[in-house]
């Protein structure tokens, strides 16, 4: 085992949505900053030219693969880069609504309050749409929260079927909203081109990639994480640090904490309260196909967003979640995600190639909350990690889906020279695989026997130990997840700085 001589202030482990904006955040800090990070450099290219290979040839999915409850193994969909999941996302950026924060009566049980509000991160949601070049409009959506400044960059049209959707849903009486997107020169904005790669010129700042965290040593009392283990290239290092910061995605952390466990902390590191890789949530999403009569480019990014049912539908009083247009087909993970959406549009346009079927169709992405249930988890059995998970609050995201039939029925109807009257709308629900809106499993609060980490992001246990992923999340929104966890990273970076000042 190789000791690395350095003594470092802070040492990030993850380059994702939350780890590579806290590395940004700290970068002028002037302290020496190690970030460990287990992928490497992705391709250099425009991220809309790679969406289909990444999907369609999967070369950017895990050659590991997790279990589910009945300990069958499955492969995840998730990436190990600089930048993490930013590398292969679409870039939607939409804060969390001000309820989100409260506690909600859902059809299935209540969406626990988080201990911050709204108040306490909406000038965080400002700063990161600031430094992901957010390009969107406070439009008429009822449910869009209070912002003390506007966009930093006006919203992007709509592709020219998309548009005749937006009419017509306005026409309907719903509120079609242009989705907040993080655009920069190179295409979407990831964690990569504005988190890591500004923070890097500070020079305070070392990045090890291929570095693999698999242990996290504490002192003899279990009070401070000592060191933080990593195989680089097959070797063993030892990293030491004043104060540790773990980013590995909300699965992957929790399983980091699990598989460290020790003489102090049996059940994992700061798993006093049993809760660290529980309370797992990733959303319930579904994708709906539209039929078309007229052709797209099939290479057009997600713009219109709907919240209409967000809160719920005149025959139904609990929340029904999200909707967003899928974006062109060759730039969105349909077909590869969810091959049942490709042979159900097979069926209605027998004899045409994927090219025909991508580009007369419009995709349509349904997003519902889940809630935190304990028996929803990630733990490692015989050093494997195992995501027991079942979906709950299914009725609210099937009525979503009925729901957004009726509406595309409608839109069939109005213009059927440019859709497909009387057509099917082929249904695909994501799988276990899919963990992209992945959160939950060390949840932050004040009360050490109800969560993992202190309203800083701080483990309850371990002093110097902290976790800036969607981990923190003690419920789900049925907005996509990233801008919070970018605007929870930034809060700790301040918090941290004032650590590292005192
Ligand atoms: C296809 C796709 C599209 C998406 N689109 C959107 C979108 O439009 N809008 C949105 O808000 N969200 C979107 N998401 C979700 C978004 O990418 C995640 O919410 C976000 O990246 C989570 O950030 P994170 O920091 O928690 O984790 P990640 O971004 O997953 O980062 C974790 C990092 O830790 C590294 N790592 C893991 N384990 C270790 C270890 N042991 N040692 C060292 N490094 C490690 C990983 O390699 C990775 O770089 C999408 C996700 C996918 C997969």
């Amino acid at each position: 085992m190789i000791v690395d001589d350095n003594f470092y202030d802070i040492i990030i482990v993850g380059t994702g949505a939350g780890g590579g904006t806290l590395a940004r955040k700290l970068a002028d800090s002037g302290k020496n900053i190690l970030v460990l990070e287990r992928g490497q450099y992705q391709v250099k290219e425009s991220s809309e030219l790679e969406d289909v290979e990444v999907f369609r040839t999967g070369q950017y999915h895990l050659d590991e693969q997790w279990y589910d409850n009945a300990g069958e193994p499955f492969t995840p969909q998730t990436n190990y880069a600089v930048g993490g999941n930013t590398k292969i996302w679409y870039g939607v950026l939409m804060r969390m609504r001000e309820r989100d924060f409260t506690a909600v009566q859902h059809q299935d049980g209540v969406s626990p309050a988080w201990e911050l509000q709204y108040s306490d991160f909406e000038p965080y949601y400002t700063e990161a749409e600031s430094l992901y070049q957010v390009h969107g409009e406070l439009g008429d959506d009822q449910t869009e929260p209070f912002h003390s400044k506007d966009y930093p960059f006006a919203a992007i049209a709509h592709e020219p079927n998309v548009q005749v959707v937006a009419d017509i849903l306005t026409q309907q009486g719903l509120h079609p909203t242009p989705l907040p997107l993080g655009l920069g020169d190179q295409g979407r904005t990831d964690s990569e081109d504005t988190g890591i790669s500004p923070a890097l010129k500070s020079g305070t700042i070392t990045l090890k990639t291929n570095a693999q965290v698999f242990c996290l040593h504490t002192n003899e009392s279990g009070t401070e994480v000592r060191a933080v283990q990593a195989k680089i290239d097959g070797q063993s290092y030892l990293f030491l640090g004043h104060l540790v910061v773990l980013s590995c995605g909300a699965m992957n952390s929790a399983a980091l904490l699990l598989r460290s466990a020790n003489e102090k902390h049996p059940n994992g590191i700061a798993n006093g309260s049993g809760l660290v890789g529980r309370n797992l949530m990733k959303q319930l999403l579904s994708v709906v196909v539209q039929v078309t009569q007229a052709t797209n480019s099939g290479q057009f990014p997600r713009t219109l967003g709907l919240n209409d049912f967000y809160w719920g539908n005149d025959d139904f009083p609990y929340p029904l979640g999200h909707v967003q247009n899928s974006g062109g087909i060759f730039q969105d993970v349909l077909f590869s995600e969810s091959p049942p959406v490709l042979s159900g549009l097979a069926r209605i346009f027998p004899g045409f190639g994927l090219r025909q079927l991508a580009t007369r169709s419009l995709g349509w992405w349904l997003q519902t909350e889940d809630l935190p249930n304990e028996e929803n988890r990630v733990r490692i059995l015989n050093d494997k990690l195992r995501v027991e998970y079942q979906p709950n609050n299914v009725e609210a995201h099937d009525r979503l889906v009925y729901r957004w039939f009726d509406v595309l029925k409608q839109v069939d109807t109005a213009q059927p020279q440019i859709f497909n009257r009387g057509s099917t709308h082929p249904r695909s629900d994501m799988p276990l695989s899919v963990v992209a809106h992945q959160c939950g499993t060390c949840r932050f609060g004040s009360d050490p026997a109800t969560s993992v980490l202190d309203l800083n992001c701080r483990t309850h246990e371990v002093d110097n130990l902290y976790v800036v992923d969607s981990s923190f999340f003690p419920s789900n929104t049925s907005v996509s997840p990233s801008l919070t966890v970018m605007a929870n990273a930034l809060r700790v970076g301040d918090h941290l700085l004032q650590r590292l000042q005192g």
